[in-house]
């Protein structure tokens, strides 16, 4: 299979040029913001952009805003060549792979390095965001940039980063930023963990417990199915099957409001999510069940 011709851009200035120029020739622009180390997970958001736009802009950048000195920033794995071929053959058009010095140069004059930070208030420092204070400060600040460097009419995330989904919309909601936010269902591999970049650092055994996640899931599927609303339930029975595990140290598992990421007591007409971050070894994983109740309806994916 000969694969298309891909732009590789590392400017951001000469992606917003191309984008300007993309849009005035009436083109319609998806991105799909990634930190690279890509996975099914990864393209699949590259392929609902792909069927929903004219032009498919893929960011591949580890961004240090968001890692705290204790995180992992520097072993993040990172392979380039191996990520392009991948975005070349999902028919990709432009990877914006920019270098940290061009985003964010240091403040070497006065006044001259990048210090601006895009917050939002109260979602940002619940759950994932108390455990790592100031991550979604940096994701919501580079979000930010990329929408503004590839003039996206589109957005694509994936629901697996549930919080960061609902923590972006709030942001373009709230700004005004004219752009519209996907969130694609979870790619999962075939015992049901959910795929990541940093399931590699998973030992052989870790990998095999970490499945426990998924079936804490398909439990809270079952009992919601069965009727049960009252999340204190849920969450107890769910906990339960996850002390199985001897190594799984859970960090939390809630039900949330979908749209606030606030505790709900239970579950009426509303959509929510069931979070759960928890470690195995040195490795956090975050998995999810999104709840939407309408009557006797009842969405779960
Ligand atoms: P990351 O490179 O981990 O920052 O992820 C880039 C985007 O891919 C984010 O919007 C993630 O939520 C999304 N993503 C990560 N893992 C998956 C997955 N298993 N299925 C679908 N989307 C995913």
């Amino acid at each position: 299979m000969t694969e298309a011709i891909i732009q590789i851009i590392r400017s951001p200035l000469e992606l917003q040029a191309v984008s300007k120029e993309l849009r005035k020739n009436g083109k319609q622009i998806g991105l799909v913001p990634t930190m690279g180390a890509l996975h099914q997970g990864h393209l699949s958001l590259v392929e609902k952009c792909k069927s929903e736009n004219d032009i498919t802009i893929v960011s591949v950048f580890v961004n240090p805003l968001q890692f705290a000195p204790n995180e992992d920033f520097e072993k993040y794995p990172r392979d380039f060549e191996t990520d392009s071929r991948l975005l070349a053959s999902a028919g990709a058009d432009i990877i914006f792979f920019p270098t940290v010095s061009e985003l964010f140069p240091k403040n070497v004059i006065a006044g001259n390095g990048f210090s601006t930070t895009v917050k939002v208030d109260g979602m940002s420092t619940l759950l994932e965001g108390e455990i790592r204070p100031g991550h979604f400060d940096g994701v919501t600040t580079i979000v930010n940039i990329l929408f503004n460097c590839s003039l996206a009419d589109n957005a694509y995330f994936g629901q697996k980063d549930a919080q960061q989904a609902a923590i972006i919309q709030k942001m373009v909601k709230d700004l005004l930023m004219p752009v519209k936010v996907n969130i694609i269902p979870t790619m999962r591999e075939h015992d049901g963990l959910a795929m990541s970049s940093r399931n590699i650092y998973l030992s052989a055994h870790e990998r095999a417990e970490a499945v426990i996640l998924f079936k804490v899931l398909n439990h809270a599927r079952t009992l919601i199915n069965s009727g049960v609303r009252k999340s204190e339930l849920i969450l107890a029975e769910t906990s339960k099957i996850l002390s199985e595990s001897s190594i799984a140290k859970i960090d939390y598992i809630r039900i949330v409001h979908a749209s606030s990421f606030i505790d709900a007591e239970i579950l009426s007409n509303g959509k929510y999510y069931l979070v759960i971050a928890c470690r195995f070894g040195a490795t956090r994983l975050l998995d999810n069940l999104f709840i939407e109740i309408i009557g006797d309806k009842i969405i779960l994916q």
